[in-house]
C-alpha cells in the first residue's frame, strides 16, 4: 500500500470507528444480557467484553515495546490470557463497562505517547508474528468490529467499512491459503476471485460482508455455490 503514515492513518481510523461501534453495542446490552451466550462458542457476552478489555491492554504492551525497545509481550502466555478472560467474565456488568472505558483510555494514552518513528519498530504478536507497530491499530480494528457482531444484537458485518472488509478478506484468505488444513475453494465477490488452498473445489459467491463472515467462522448466510449451500466447505479456525 502507501506510506507508513497513510497506513497508520487508515488503520487508526478503522480502529476509532470500530471502537465507537463496539461501544454502542455494549451500551445496548442490558445487565441481564451479559451472561447470555455470544456468537462465539463457549463464551458469554461477558467473556467477549473481558477479552476485548484484555486485548486493549495487551496492545498497550506492544506500543510500550515499540516506544521503549524493551520487549513487552501482549500476554505472558496463552494460559494467562485465558485465565484473565475467565476471571473477567465473572465481573458484574457495571464493572465490565467501566473496565472497557478504562482500557479504551489506556489505549488512547499509549497512542498519544507514540513518537512518529516508533511506529516503524518491530514487535511480536500473540501468534508469534513479527510486525511493525502500525499493525497495532489494525489488530485492534479487527477485535472491536468483529466482536461487536459477536456480542450482538444489532451489529452486523454489513456495516463494516468496505475497504476494511476487503483488507480483512485479503488477510484471512492469504492466511488460510498458507495452511495445510485449508480446503480447496474459490471465493467470488464484487467481481473478484480468490483461490484458497489447492486449485479446484467449489466456488462460493456472495456479497463481501457475507464472504468475510464465513472466512472468520461467523456465518454462512448469504452465500451460494453451484451445488447449493451444503457445498460450502468448512474452513479452519481464524486466528
Ligand atoms: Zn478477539
Amino acid at each position: 500500500m502507501s506510506s507508513r503514515a497513510e497506513l497508520l492513518a487508515q488503520r487508526t481510523d478503522w480502529m476509532r470507528q470500530g471502537t465507537q461501534r463496539f461501544q454502542r453495542e455494549l451500551d445496548a446490552l442490558k445487565d441481564a444480557d451479559f451472561g447470555a451466550p455470544s456468537a462465539l462458542e463457549g463464551w458469554s457476552r461477558s467473556h467477549v467484553v473481558a477479552h476485548v478489555v484484555g486485548n486493549a491492554r495487551a496492545l498497550v504492551n506492544l506500543m510500550t515495546w515499540a516506544r521503549t525497545g524493551v520487549e513487552t509481550r501482549m500476554y505472558a502466555d496463552a494460559a494467562q490470557r485465558a485465565a484473565e478472560i475467565e476471571s473477567g467474565a465473572t465481573l458484574a456488568p457495571e464493572r465490565l463497562r467501566l473496565e472497557f472505558e478504562q482500557s479504551r483510555l489506556e489505549l488512547d494514552d499509549a497512542f498519544a505517547a507514540m513518537p512518529g518513528e516508533a511506529w516503524g519498530a518491530e514487535v511480536i504478536t500473540a501468534q508469534g508474528r513479527k510486525v511493525e507497530a502500525t499493525f497495532v491499530p489494525w489488530m485492534r480494528s479487527r477485535e472491536v468490529w468483529v466482536h461487536a457482531v459477536d456480542i450482538g444484537p444489532t451489529a452486523s458485518f454489513e456495516e463494516f467499512p468496505s475497504a476494511f472488509v476487503e483488507a480483512l478478506i485479503d488477510e484471512s484468505s492469504t492466511m488460510f491459503s498458507g495452511r495445510d488444513d485449508c480446503p480447496s475453494v474459490t471465493i467470488e465477490y464484487d467481481g473478484r476471485r480468490r483461490q484458497l488452498g489447492a486449485a479446484g473445489g467449489p466456488t462460493v459467491t456472495g456479497p463481501p460482508s457475507a464472504v468475510l463472515a464465513w472466512l472468520l467462522g461467523r456465518s454462512r448466510d448469504g452465500l451460494a455455490t453451484a451445488d447449493g449451500p451444503t457445498a460450502i466447505p468448512q474452513l479452519p479456525r481464524w486466528l
